[in-house]
């Protein structure tokens, strides 16, 4: 049984908090696209991290946590991120790592920063890991698969391929110091070192697992709307988020994926830059972003400021359905407990007519925000642990959602941790 844990938004909607609550009950946990670049943050027994790599199931023993062949693998990162939960007095968690997962080079990263330097103020707000120049590099042919590390002469005559094509931009484009052959060829050296432990044929392994009856969760990162194809193009990422594509990131079958549980946040929050209908500012956005998350909304991996706004209806019907939603996570619900009335984006307006369809770029460019207000409910709902037990105007808040975007909330989240959690029956 394969579950897919999602984001119906920008990301952020607490994907990693919902996967570690689920991987209780779950015996793997792949992470199949994406890399270093986002970060998930989780608070449970053993303290509050954010992760980055790992999959958000290292958290318990009994899990095995895998790197599909979709994600862009920063080695060093997943080394340094196994020590900082290990250090913390989390036990050593089983780890492997697919045989067909590419490698981000430390060039990936430099030309992530000459080209945002480059670009100046029409930069895309890139966390600078790496992740464009990696995955460009896949789709030309000229990145590294983990298996090919233990092939040298490929490397060599790989490396100096590399350096070809590379060198140009560098000494032409961004004026900046050449890539030599040899450092490359110590670089993937020391790499075949220190992955050597983990590397696995994945997809066989979870082929087994399935046939085992064992309980799969596929874990997404960042949300539909910075999908390449159904996103925000270009303010996009470079691997598909949807969950369809965990089934090639993974390597498993996509009739296995019989859950899609897409997690949407009950505000709406972004970083980087890119189209944002209900963003808010001033006053009103910094309270929200002070009161948001777990401590403030900023980055996990960057510490930025998240941009806020009020939950878009239009951009979450089109995340759930993009997603597949067969079951909604609606996250962070307590945040909003301060408000007096709540705003909620139920349509765009594009020139002159109000439409509920989540437009490509051009449109949301020219979409005006319409608001309907909802009462709040002015109290602290953490430490619910029942529907019914909510306060009437916040049933009313996730009722009205519900019908807004069309997909079943069955689970709400009310607090950071684990057991912050209200299953609702569909
Ligand atoms: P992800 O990338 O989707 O996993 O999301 P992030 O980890 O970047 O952001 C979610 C933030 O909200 C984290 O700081 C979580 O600890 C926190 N969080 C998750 N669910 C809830 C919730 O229901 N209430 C509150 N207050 N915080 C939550």
């Amino acid at each position: 049984m394969v579950k897919a844990v999602v984001g119906a938004n920008w990301g952020d909607e607490g994907k990693g908090k919902i996967t570690d609550m689920l991987a209780e009950h779950a015996d793997i946990i792949v992470r199949f696209q994406g890399g270093a670049n986002a970060g998930h943050t989780i608070k449970n027994n053993y303290g509050k991290f954010a992760l980055h790599t790992l999959p958000s199931g290292v958290f318990y023993g009994h899990t095995t946590n895998i790197i599909g062949n979709g994600v862009a693998l920063d080695i060093p990162k997943l080394l340094e991120e196994i020590r900082s939960v290990t250090d913390r007095g989390v036990p050593a968690p089983k780890i492997l790592a697919s045989d067909r997962a590419q490698i981000v080079m430390s060039y990936h990263v430099l030309f992530d920063q000459y080209e945002e330097e480059r670009l100046g103020g029409k930069s895309f707000g890139s966390t600078k890991s790496g992740i464009a120049p990696f995955y460009s590099d896949k789709y030309a042919k000229i990145g590294f698969q983990v298996s090919e590390l233990f092939d040298e002469g490929l490397l060599r005559e790989k490396a100096g391929r590399v350096c070809e094509t590379k060198n140009v931009l560098l000494e032409h484009l961004y004026k900046k110091p050449l890539l030599k052959a040899e450092d490359i060829l110590a670089e993937l050296h020391s790499y075949k070192e220190m992955i050597g432990p983990y590397v696995a044929d994945v997809s066989g392994f979870l082929d087994q697992a399935l046939r085992d009856g064992k309980t799969i969760l596929l874990e997404g990162q960042l949300g539909t709307l910075k999908d390449p194809d159904h996103g925000i193009y270009p303010m996009v990422t470079s691997s598909s988020t949807l969950a369809a594509y965990g089934a090639i990131g993974a390597g498993i079958p996509p009739y296995e994926i019989k859950q899609v549980i897409t997690v949407c946040k009950a505000y709406s929050s972004a970083v980087g830059a890119g189209e944002f209908v209900s963003e808010i500012f001033g006053a009103e956005a910094d309270e929200l972003r002070k009161r948001g998350g777990d401590g403030g909304e900023f980055g996990a991996t960057t510490g930025r400021p998240r941009r806020m706004g009020w939950f878009d209806c239009v951009a979450s019907k089109y995340g759930c359905r993009l997603q597949g939603a067969t079951d909604v996570a609606f996250t962070v619900l307590d945040v909003l407990g301060y408000l007096d009335e709540i705003p909620v984006c139920v349509g765009y307006e594009i020139d002159g007519t109000v439409t509920t369809e989540f437009p490509t770029t051009a449109g949301l460019k020219k979409a005006k925000p319409v608001y309907e207000k909802l009462p709040g409910w002015k109290c602290d709902i953490t430490g619910i642990r029942e529907y019914e037990k909510l306060p009437e105007n916040c049933r009313k808040y996730i009722e009205f959602v519900e019908r807004q975007i069309g997909y079943p909330i069955t689970m709400v989240s009310n607090g950071p941790a684990r057991e912050d959690i209200i299953y609702r029956k569909k």
